[in-house]
């Protein structure tokens, strides 16, 4: 039975049982990070980390611990439950309080770690790509709740998503209230047109997602495309010769229709297919070891 980090035990799955006066539950203040380990190694940990910690300082939450031994945690998630590949989420909640929404009265924060088997998407999607709807509900503005802070309100992602299901596709674009693109429900877009790479700039009010972040670097320092950070409409996208998606669950996964629209012949396209293979590269070569036996052969 699987491990679960919470303040200081690591109790089975089945017993990891936090209050129900915990304001992460009564009112979604919390943040949390979504990072994998690949072959026993955790790609980007540092960057997940610092990630976790913005976020925590954006609510004004507390951190019980340095960014240091929250990055040590992360890593025993992983050995504790015998794991090589492995999705962990940590999440960082207020804590116990009362029924009220002063966050004075929550005296501690609650921090639970989940290392467990990663869930894949299916071969066929990233061979075939994925169909996208745009979502008619607008991505949270950063006047309201800005999504750089990944805060553990997901409803405005959860309801888009739900959108998306209901329209056959597995993923919805989300645009900003200026009606610019900003992200998908749990992924960075980006589109190639005429040899450059363009996605929405962090202003558009967007998550800076890691994935995002190392799909640019493949690009101008493997690929030597030119990527470019700017706001641009859903027609852009359509007109598009390729698009894709970014996220640590989904990695890159090439987009073959949106809105009903085909892009350009309806499959994958070929700069697509060449950054999931550069990105898989990224991710089984690089990162924190968690075994010492792989720290000793690299
Ligand atoms: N946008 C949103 C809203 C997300 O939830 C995620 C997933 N964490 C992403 C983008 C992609 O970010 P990352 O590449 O860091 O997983």
């Amino acid at each position: 039975m699987s491990k679960i980090y919470i303040d200081g035990k690591w109790p089975d799955k089945d017993q990891a049982k936090i209050s129900v006066f915990d304001h992460g539950l009564l009112y979604g203040d919390g943040i949390f990070e979504g990072i994998r380990a690949y072959n026993g190694r955790i790609f980007r940990l540092h960057e997940h980390a610092e990630r976790l910690y913005e976020s925590a300082r954006g609510i004004l939450l507390e951190m019980p611990m340095a960014i240091e031994q929250m990055e040590k945690l992360i890593v025993q998630s992983v050995r504790v439950n015998n794991l090589r590949d492995a999705y962990v989420r940590v999440v960082v909640t207020r804590g116990f309080g009362d029924l009220g929404l002063d966050m004075r009265k929550c005296k501690k924060s609650t921090v639970i770690i989940i290392a467990d088997r990663i869930e894949l998407y299916p071969d066929f999607v990233y061979e075939q790509g994925m169909r996208l709807v745009t979502s008619a509900l607008r991505r949270t503005p950063n006047q309201t709740l800005p999504p750089a802070i990944k805060s553990l309100n997901y409803l405005n992602n959860i309801l888009a998503r739900a959108e998306a299901a209901r329209a056959g596709a597995e993923e919805a674009i989300l645009l900003n209230s200026e009606g610019y693109v900003a992200e998908c429900s749990g992924d960075n877009i980006f589109y190639l047109k005429k040899g450059i790479a363009v996605t929405p700039p962090l202003y558009a009010g967007i998550l800076p997602g890691i994935t995002r972040a190392a799909a640019i670097e493949i690009l101008q320092r493997q690929l030597r495309v030119p990527v470019k950070e700017e706001l641009f409409g859903v027609v852009d996208l359509y007109q598009a010769d390729e698009v894709w998606i970014t996220g640590t669950g989904a990695e890159i996964i090439g987009i073959k229709e949106i809105d009903g629209r085909k892009i350009k012949d309806g499959r994958v396209g070929r700069l697509t297919k060449n950054l999931v293979k550069l990105y898989r590269g990224m991710t089984t070569s690089t990162g924190t070891p968690v075994y010492e036996a792989d720290a000793v052969a690299h």
